[in-house]
């Protein structure tokens, strides 16, 4: 494959833009080589500036769930974008979109959108705290929230995949009140909140780990988690912006039947337009200003082209057995991976969700932080460029999940396990 293009403007991208991206696993930094330069998109393949072709499992992390470039999404964008790109006042859209989330997601009575991830976690966090009157938060190794202050504290995604767990630039004094606990262990959270449950005002978790390659919860561990969080009066945040409207239309809250305080989300209510949104009970949303006395603000936020984008792609979910869909092409897709490795004697092992998994080089289950980074992070690397040279792009990273969307047929998984045959082979 030819990347002249693509080197030719990541070596210019690097004078300009710090490490030459604007997110950094962008820049292939833990798999090694050069990042190549998307020209366009569509359905389940991107095309680089260099005219190659690519099965595209990477989804722009996330949000084009129905595929790239889907028509529906690009007329509503179409449609909207005519009338303007932003009004600073409330418009129709808006309320639209809050009154698909608090359908599709009945934890969620009332909404606030925001435009990322990471500001749809720091402002629940804001409003736990408010409401609470109590400051520590809860998180877990290996769960990224974005990059808001409190989170880059053992976070996993990025800073993981580069090593840097703990930020500089993130004051003591503030790192200090975010408590960390591993994952699916749960003995080590009855055990934090028996010591300091009534000083801990949040606890945010993603509900199936996505930033640590993807990682299940065990059988009741969200559901001890709620138990925990109700009985010292502790907010739980599900953070759903990676398993929000993918794992199961309502998410992971509806796949675990576990009810969050708050939620946060992003990515597929975007529809590839940069969005975030909390919410959850009425009566903590209610706190936030002008109803209430914790602000929280946004001169884009309700954005009408992203909101059309949104709700464009939430329409398209909702087609009666798309999930269903999605979660039996997730498993051919992994089946077949597995079966190639297994032939070619290589110790490999796959975690699943519909529309989301992760690639582990080891046998055995998967069930902690540890168990992912026990993973064979160098064969992983090779795996990943032998993949690429062969027109199939997962993330470039051992620590983040693979993302399916509904354009990945039985075409594109066919070509992607015979991909992998020949890598695994060269392994
Ligand atoms: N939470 C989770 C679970 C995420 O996966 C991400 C981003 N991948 C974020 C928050 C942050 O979202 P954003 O990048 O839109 O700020």
């Amino acid at each position: 494959m030819n990347h002249t293009i693509s080197e030719r403007l990541f070596s210019r991208a690097s004078e300009l833009l710090p490490g030459g991206v604007n997110s950094p696993v962008r820049a292939f930094r833990s798999v090694g080589g050069t990042p190549f330069f998307a020209k366009r998109a569509e359905g389940a393949y991107l095309h680089d500036v260099d005219g190659n072709t690519y099965i595209d499992y990477v989804g722009s992390w996330g949000p084009m769930i129905a595929g790239h470039a889907h028509p529906n999404v690009l007329d509503a964008v179409a449609r909207t974008m005519v009338d303007g790109l932003s009004f600073g006042v409330p418009n129709a859209l808006e309320v639209a979109m809050a009154e698909a989330i608090t359908r599709i997601v009945p934890s969620c009575e009332m909404v606030r959108m925001v435009n990322s991830g990471t500001e749809a976690t720091l402002s629940a966090i804001r409003l736990a705290r408010g409401a609470t009157g109590r400051t520590r938060i809860v998180k877990f190794e290996g769960c990224y929230h974005g990059h808001g202050d409190s989170f880059l504290v053992k976070a996993g995604s990025g800073v993981m995949t580069l090593g840097l767990p703990n930020s500089p630039g993130v004051p003591a004094a503030l790192a200090d009140l975010t408590l960390t606990l591993p994952y699916n262990d749960f003995d080590a959270a009855t055990a934090l909140f028996d010591d300091m449950g009534a000083e801990i005002a949040a606890m945010i978790i993603e509900p199936i780990v996505g930033n640590a390659n993807c990682i299940l919860p065990r059988d009741g561990y969200l559901q001890h988690l709620r138990a925990l969080c109700t009985q010292h009066g502790t907010i739980l945040i599900f953070d759903e912006v990676m398993t929000g409207f993918r794992v199961a239309l309502g998410g992971a809250q509806q796949r675990y039947g576990v009810v969050p305080d708050l939620s946060t989300f992003g990515k597929i209510i975007g529809g590839g337009m940069p969005v975030g949104c909390y919410g959850g009970r009425r009566d903590l949303m209610q706190q936030i200003a002008p109803a209430g006395p914790i602000y929280q603000a946004g001169t884009l936020s309700g954005n009408p082209v992203a909101m059309a984008a949104g709700l464009a792609t939430l329409e398209l979910i909702q087609t009666p057995g798309f999930h269903d869909a999605l979660e039996r092409s997730t498993h051919a897709l992994c089946d077949g991976l597995e079966s190639a490795a297994r032939d070619a004697g290589i110790a490999f092992h796959t975690t699943r969700a519909p529309g989301m998994f992760g690639l582990y080089f080891r046998e055995g289950l998967v069930e902690t932080f540890d168990d992912a980074k026990a993973s064979d992070t160098t064969r992983f690397n090779r795996f990943f460029h032998a993949m690429l040279e062969r027109g199939v792009y997962f993330a470039p990273s051992a620590f983040e999940a693979g993302f399916m969307s509904s354009a990945h047929s039985d075409a594109e998984i066919t070509a992607t396990i015979a991909a992998a045959r020949e890598a695994f082979a060269l392994l």
